[in-house]
């Protein structure tokens, strides 16, 4: 079948005139044969069962029944007449309901002759009923060459009130294939095929919308879902590959003085197996031609800093400045002491740059910038601002990604001539598989161990009205020198009576834990930032015992003297954010808690949520939660990617398909990087028709 005969315009197929053609076009987006062909079903009737009334269930779905009509009565009620035909089998019996073409259906119906009728049954005084079944001699049935498995394709309301319903968009498909002639080219190599054993394309696609039974529908399934994410990551992979051989980047070949003396000198710690390999890692892709692109994943408390420090060190030895960029004032501003603190005894010079610096030092600082003087550059969404000119930016570290948009990450790599390596961080844990699809075209480091001697922070779930025995807890912690957290959630939508809530809640703290004796701070998203700077300061200098706060310490922020994390309305927030909320306690010696306050009244997903913070404290293990309750679209990061418009596959529920797609995609590409041998022009060819009609495009962003 040469390729042009499904880009037909889909106005060209027998049976669909100019008003269908617009209806398939604006409803499903149909524009060609292709499209049509590509519309898969989203289940199927299974015609291939049949039930004896006897087995009938109340949660059936539709079922399908051979049996006769022994009676056809009219019933008479207020609002109308309906038709009742009681229908046997020899276990049983039903009825069979008509409320709408009642004459015609008595003149036509047969009495004592074998119907299949097939239909969703209600159940109502112990006995079912099927209204409008759809009804087939058995003689006819038997003949009838219908496939056995219906297909029920997508439609909208428009679609079917036009008469565009499921029965014509079949017929449809049926003329497709019968112009066609089933001659659909394959379009996967036969190594790949035989390797998987995979049905042909062709046989695929027949099974899909007109399959013969469950088996030859799976293996469809299976094929076009394997197709459709090969293609996806061997598109992802292609990128990847293209960037590296396409973007230089400079070259930090040398690992020079500051590196060195910081390594073998100032090192605070010994560092994790984990962080020595992801520091390997990005000394390899920053020693190379191109440009790094690469994402850091590591839980809270991983020890990412350090990987942030040492290549900046790295860029430093070779000549070039560094940036580091977080999300919020409070973060840049616990980064640039952690990272002046570290580099004390080094000869680099740091600055930071937030929305409150003072003009006139904002001026020195651009000015440092541009003329070499500064290394280091740390802040907020400041850094992006097109006053900020390096003189040579080789290194762009960003914090916390999903804070950032894609474009303000690559607005950073425009900063100078040649855009800088890129690594970004992240504390919130991407399921592998979703990873893969998402950032398939970045690197991955991660480091999946924390430092030795950490405590597990000891979980629970309590009530609201245990409340006095947990503040009994918290008196008896600060007695022992310990700081807490109280956190209230925030929600744009309710933002005033979150507020309300959070200063109640501020207020009856205060009672209870009365000055002299307790010192209580407060920080939330209203308070001008200098009132949070010094606020958070009071409580990381120890002034403070209890602070008392919205998400703005969801972030980053490291107290290792808090040990305790109360988290009010916990069933109000989403996992990943309890998880990082949870990560701002363990950080010091002491054993650490975190305690979820809610009401009684929990949904299921928040029961699932609460057991799973207590059950665990493993990042990915609650992502992977997290995907499965909230569904890919709702991740972070997955936004943008339009990742989700797959027509098949299913990101979850296919993970298996994907990692093994993956891994072909990755071999293809390797043995033949430009699917230029003979076996793979099937791929080469296929690969440019999605990319020549943007089939491709609409995966990846
Ligand atoms: P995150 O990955 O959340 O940014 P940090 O870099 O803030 O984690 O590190 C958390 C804490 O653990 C810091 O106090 C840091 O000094 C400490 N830390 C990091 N790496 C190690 C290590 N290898 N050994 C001991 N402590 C470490
Ligand atoms: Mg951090």
């Amino acid at each position: 079948m040469n390729a042009n005969f499904l880009q037909t315009p889909i106005d060209y197929l027998k049976g669909v005139g100019p008003n269908r053609a617009d209806l398939l076009k604006k409803e499903l987006g149909i524009h060609t044969f292709q499209d049509l062909l590509n519309l898969f079903p989203n289940r199927y009737l299974d015609r291939t069962q049949y039930y004896k009334i006897a087995q009938l269930q109340q949660t059936n779905a539709e079922v399908q029944i051979i049996g006769k009509i022994t009676h056809i009565k009219t019933v008479e009620q207020k609002r109308g007449k309906r038709l009742v035909a009681t229908f046997i089998d020899e276990t049983g019996s039903i009825e069979l309901v008509w409320f709408r073409g009642q004459k015609w259906i008595r003149e036509n119906l047969k009495l004592n002759v074998p119907y299949v009728i097939f239909g969703k049954t209600n159940y109502f005084n112990n006995s079912f009923s099927m209204p409008h079944p759809e009804m087939e001699l058995l003689d006819a049935h038997e003949k009838s060459i219908r496939s056995a498995m219906q297909p029920v394709y997508p439609s909208t309301e428009k679609l079917g009130n036009s008469g565009i319903t499921n029965r014509v968009i079949n017929g449809l498909m049926q003329q497709l294939f019968l112009e066609s002639k089933n001659a659909f080219a394959e379009t996967l190599s036969k190594p790949l095929l035989e390797q998987l054993k995979l049905v042909s394309k062709k046989e695929a696609l027949f099974n899909i919308h007109f399959p013969k039974s469950q088996a030859h529908l799976a293996r469809a399934q299976y094929r076009l879902k394997f197709e459709e994410l090969f293609y996806i990551q061997l598109q992802l992979i292609r990128k990847n590959l293209l960037h590296k051989s396409k973007i230089k980047g400079y070259p930090f070949d040398k690992i020079g003085h500051n590196f060195n003396t910081f390594f073998s000198e100032y090192l605070p710690f010994d560092l994790t197996e984990a962080q020595k390999r992801v520091i390997k890692e990005i000394r390899n892709d920053l020693g190379s031609n191109a440009q790094m692109n690469r994402l850091l994943q590591g839980d809270v408390g991983s020890g990412k800093t350090i990987v942030a420090l040492m290549s900046i060190l790295i860029a430093i030895d070779n000549g070039f400045q560094a940036c580091l960029m977080a999300p919020t004032e409070i973060l840049s501003v616990q980064h640039y002491n952690s990272l002046v603190e570290m580099c004390k005894r080094l000869n680099t010079s740091i600055e930071l740059l937030t929305g409150s610096t003072k003009t006139s030092k904002r001026r020195e600082i651009h000015e440092k910038l541009e003329n070499g003087e500064l290394d280091i550059l740390i802040g907020t969404h400041a850094l992006l601002e097109d006053k900020v000119k390096f003189k040579n930016l080789g290194l762009a570290i960003v914090d916390e990604q999903h804070r950032f948009g894609v474009e303000q990450r690559s607005k950073l790599w425009h900063k100078n001539e040649y855009p800088p390596h890129v690594l970004v961080m992240t504390a919130t844990p991407i399921p592998r598989t979703l990873a893969m699809s998402v950032y398939g075209d970045l690197d991955i480091s991660i480091i999946d161990e924390l430092p030795p001697g950490r405590k597990d922070i000891k979980t629970v779930h309590r009530f609201d009205a245990n409340r006095l025995k947990v503040f009994r807890f918290i008196r008896d912690e600060i007695s022992k020198g310990r700081q807490v957290y109280i956190v209230y959630p925030l929600i744009q939508e309710s933002e005033t009576m979150d507020y309300k809530d959070l200063m109640d809640g501020y207020e009856s703290i205060v009672r209870e834990f009365p000055m002299p004796n307790y010192q209580v701070s407060i920080v939330h998203g209203q308070m001008k930032s200098s009132d949070k700077e010094y606020e958070m300061n009071r409580f990381i200098k120890g002034e403070t015992q209890i602070m008392v706060a919205t998400t703005v310490i969801e972030v980053g922020v490291n107290v290792p003297n808090a040990s305790v994390m109360i988290i009010e309305s916990a069933e109000r927030f989403g996992l990943s954010q309890l998880h990082q909320l949870r990560g701002r306690v363990g950080r010091g010696a002491e054993q650490s808690y975190c305690i979820l306050m809610t009401s009684h009244k929990l949904s299921a997903d928040a029961k699932t949520r609460l057991e799973t913070m207590v059950r665990t404290s493993d990042g990915f293990e609650i992502a992977e939660v997290d995907l499965k309750l909230r569904g890919p679209g709702d991740m972070m990061g997955t936004q943008q990617s339009g990742v989700l418009n797959l027509r098949i596959a299913d990101i979850i529920k296919d993970s298996e398909i994907l990692k093994i797609a993956r891994s072909y995609a990755m071999q293809v590409l390797k043995e033949d990087p430009n699917l230029t041998s003979e076996e793979n022009s099937p791929i080469k060819n296929n690969y440019a028709q999605l990319v020549k009609y943007r089939n491709i495009w609409n995966y990846i962003s």
